[in-house]
Formats: structure tokens, C-alpha cells, sequence
């Protein structure tokens, strides 16, 4: 089915096709006519599907007609992370370029003065995760009196990081009949009570998991010993023709460590976790995406639903401890129809087992394993006897045992970094 069939006006289809679309994804074939007419959604649905143009496209057409007053925006969309409120604002700006709409973000971590100007003004568009966005209600900031359409998007991402019950207050307050679009890629019971609260008959739409339509994801797992990963790294990246590339690990300190260990091989890299400013991520992010940086070290939440497109190759440094982690991560590669490779480097240990198996289980299929890659050889050891006879002024000429130990360890380290 084309686009010009879904019911969207000419000025939004300009826009469709100037973003280069010739043929809605299936969440947004199913999606946008239900939008349209009114209804509440309940799509089953994750990033990579084309979900944001299946609720901003209809949202457009619907918030054309109508004017938005002081402090009452006309829709609300909750998203869990500021990465995603940013990403859905850049959407409204692409699809909305031939209307007029006002929007205005709010989101943690960056100066809310031009923001609340803005609202103070009247918004038909409001961006906001669900803290931030409550914090400016309790201090009677903003109504939820004038709320037309709430979107809950990546519901069970809030779930993970504790916000529900920040969404349910919101929901709670948004007394109005109102439309409720909600998306989420997976539905466990805390999800599903909501949208029975909530929602009002919605339109069921399930679409298939990245990790299933992508066939363009070329899939390889490397088995390494335990201290070879960032060895297998570096080989991987070099051997690679990696154009740009993400990579994955399941702590911030060891975000920062692998970035902290690439930059000093000489590698052009940047780092994205919670732990930074909210203006270091978004910048980070631009040189990413303007190719000023080639490799971005990462956290699963920081860079969870990230639109980039083209991103040549993904590689998870540490196999992800949720499986659904796994679908998410390589499906930041392989977009729109490009090819992408995932590397998993994993070691033959118990709990790397457990997850590489829970994740097949989940996928439906083995992943590859890799040939055996060559490493670069480890440094020689300096044997004691090659030790200089006299390695410190003042000191005789036996060198104390436990003296050889710092330099043995900083060799490893050195080798390690
Ligand atoms: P999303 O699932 O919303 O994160 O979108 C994933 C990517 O698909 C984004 O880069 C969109 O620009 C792109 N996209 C969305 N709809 C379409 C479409 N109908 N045809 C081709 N690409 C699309």
C-alpha cells in the first residue's frame, strides 16, 4: 500500500516524500488511518520500525487544525530518555516543515528558560520525559487541561528505569477525553495493567522484532579468553571496513574504560553514558552522526532507540545480560534496508553461556560463531636475568624479589589499555 492511501494531508505527504519514503513501514500502513480516525493505539512495537513517523505523521494532520493557548500544550508525548525526546522533536521538525506547529521540549539536564517561554506562549506539541515534565506541573507550570493526544512511547523502557509510576500520575492527571497512543517492544504484566487502565479499545498492532526482519544483519560471535577481549576488539575494528561503528558495553565504567583504552591506541572515539552532561551526549552524538567521530562506546540505556542512520557495524563488547538487549543493540545497524555487521565478543565462560543461549532462545537462531581470530602476540616478558644489574642508584645488585612484581604489572596494564 502506498503512502498517498493511509488518508495523510498533501502538505504532510511533501514532507514524506522529501524524507525519501516511497512505502510505509507496516506499523505505519496499520497505525496512521487508526490514528486519524481518533483511536487509541496499542502498537507492540521497537525502534528501527519506523514507529516515530507512524504517531508524529497522523499527529501533524490532527494538530493542523486548532490553536494551542498559554501553558495548556494540545498533545503530550512521554519519552524515557532525552536522547528520544530530542530524536522525536527532529521528526516533528522534518514531517512538520510544511505546517505550523509549536513544540517545545522538556527534557533533564538543559536550561528551561527559552522552554518556558515557549509554553507560557502555547505549544501544540510537547516533548517530555516524565520527571521533568511533572516537576513543571507540580510547580504549576503547565495544565494538562488541553491534552488532545498522549503518546507513551518505549513504555517498557520506562518500566526499566522506574518511571511508571510517574506515567501513571501523569495519565491520572490528564482528566480531558483524550487519544492515547502506546508503544512498547515488549508487554510484561506491569505494561499490560497500564494500557487496560488507560486506553480505551484501542487498535491492537504488532509489528515483527528487528532482529527477525533484518536479514540485512550479518551476525558473528567471537570467542576470546577473558583478557583478550580488547585485544579481539582493536583486530576486529581493523580488519573490519567499518565506516562507523557502535559499541556496546553492560557498565558505564566500563564504557569509560574501553573508550579511555581506544582513544589511547589512537582510535577516533567518543563515549555516551548517564553518568555525562546532557550537552556532552547531545554533542557527542552530533560529531557521531556528522562522521567527525568514527566509533561511539556506549550504554544500553544511552543509546537505546537512537535513530542513526547507517551505522556500518556494531560491536557488543560484552555479551548483554537482558536478551531483548541483544535485538536492541544490533538492530542500531542493518537500517532502512543497509547492511550491517554485529560482533559479540564473548569468553567461553559460565555466565556468557547462559546469556549467548537465552539470547538464540529469544532470536530463534544461532548466531555464527567466528573463526578464530589472531591476536596481536603478547609483549616478551623481561625474565629476571635480563633485569639491568644495577636498576636503581643506591641500590646493590640483587634486585628484591617483590620489586619484579610493579613492573610485571605494569606491562599487563600497558598491554591491557
Ligand atoms: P524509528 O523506528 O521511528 O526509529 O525509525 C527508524 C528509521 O526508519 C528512521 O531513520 C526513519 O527515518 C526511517 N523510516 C521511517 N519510515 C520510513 C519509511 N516509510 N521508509 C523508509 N524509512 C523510514
Amino acid at each position: 500500500m502506498g503512502f498517498d492511501r493511509l488518508g495523510l494531508s498533501e502538505p504532510t505527504m511533501v514532507a514524506v516524500r522529501e524524507a525519501g519514503y516511497t512505502e510505509p513501514t507496516p506499523i505505519q500502513a496499520q497505525a496512521i488511518p487508526q490514528v486519524l480516525m481518533g483511536r487509541d493505539v496499542l502498537g507492540i512495537a521497537q525502534t528501527g520500525t519506523g514507529k516515530t513517523a507512524s504517531f508524529t505523521l497522523p499527529m501533524i494532520d490532527i494538530l493542523a487544525e486548532g490553536r494551542a493557548r498559554a501553558r495548556m500544550p494540545r498533545s503530550l508525548i512521554l519519552e524515557p530518555t532525552r536522547e528520544l525526546a530530542a530524536q522525536v522533536a527532529e521528526n516533528f521538525e522534518k514531517y512538520g516543515k510544511e505546517h505550523k506547529l509549536t513544540m517545545a521540549l522538556l527534557i533533564g539536564g538543559v536550561n528551561f528558560a527559552d522552554q518556558e517561554k515557549l509554553l507560557d506562549r502555547g505549544v501544540d506539541v510537547l516533548i517530555a520525559t516524565p520527571g521533568r515534565l511533572l516537576d513543571h506541573f507540580e510547580r504549576g507550570k503547565l495544565l494538562l487541561t488541553g491534552i488532545d493526544i498522549l503518546v507513551i512511547d518505549e513504555a517498557d523502557r520506562m518500566l526499566d528505569m522506574g518511571f511508571i509510576p510517574d506515567v501513571e500520575k501523569i495519565c491520572e492527571r490528564i482528566t480531558k477525553k483524550h487519544q492515547t497512543l502506546f508503544f512498547s517492544a515488549t508487554m510484561p504484566p506491569p505494561i499490560e495493567r497500564l494500557t487496560k487502565q488507560f486506553l480505551d479499545d484501542p487498535k491492537f498492532i504488532e509489528v515483527a522484532r528487528t532482529s527477525m526482519a533484518a536479514a540485512t544483519i550479518e551476525q558473528q560471535l567471537v570467542i576470546v579468553g577473558p583478557r583478550d577481549k580488547r585485544k579481539a576488539l582493536r583486530k576486529l575494528i581493523k580488519d573490519e571496513p567499518v565506516k562507523n561503528g557502535i559499541i556496546f558495553c553492560n557498565r558505564k565504567v566500563d564504557v569509560k574504560e574501553v573508550y579511555n583504552s581506544l582513544a589511547r591506541h589512537g582510535f577516533n572515539v567518543g563515549q555516551l553514558h548517564g553518568d555525562m552532561e546532557q550537552s556532552e551526549r547531545l554533542e557527542v552524538l552530533r560529531q557521531f552522526k556528522a562522521n567527525e567521530v568514527q566509533l561511539l562506546c556506549a550504554s544500553d540505556v544511552a543509546a537505546r532507540g537512537l535513530d542513526i542512520a547507517d551505522v556500518s557495524h556494531v560491536f557488543n563488547f560484552d555479551v548483554p545480560s537482558h536478551a531483548e538487549d541483544y535485538v536492541h543493540r544490533i538492530g542500531r545497524t542493518g537500517r532502512a534496508g543497509r547492511k550491517g555487521k554485529a560482533f559479540t565478543i564473548a569468553t567461553s565462560g559460565k555466565t556468557d553461556t547462559k546469556f549467548i543461549d537465552a539470547i538464540e532462545k529469544l532470536i530463534e537462531s544461532k548466531i555464527p560463531r567466528a573463526g578464530k581470530i589472531d591476536l596481536e602476540p603478547p609483549k616478551p616478558k623481561v625474565a629476571a636475568d635480563d633485569m639491568p644489574k644495577k636498576p636503581f642508584v643506591g641500590m646493590g645488585p640483587h634486585m628484591p624479589a617483590f620489586l619484579e612484581r610493579p613492573v610485571k604489572i605494569a606491562r599487563s596494564r600497558q598491554d591491557e589499555a
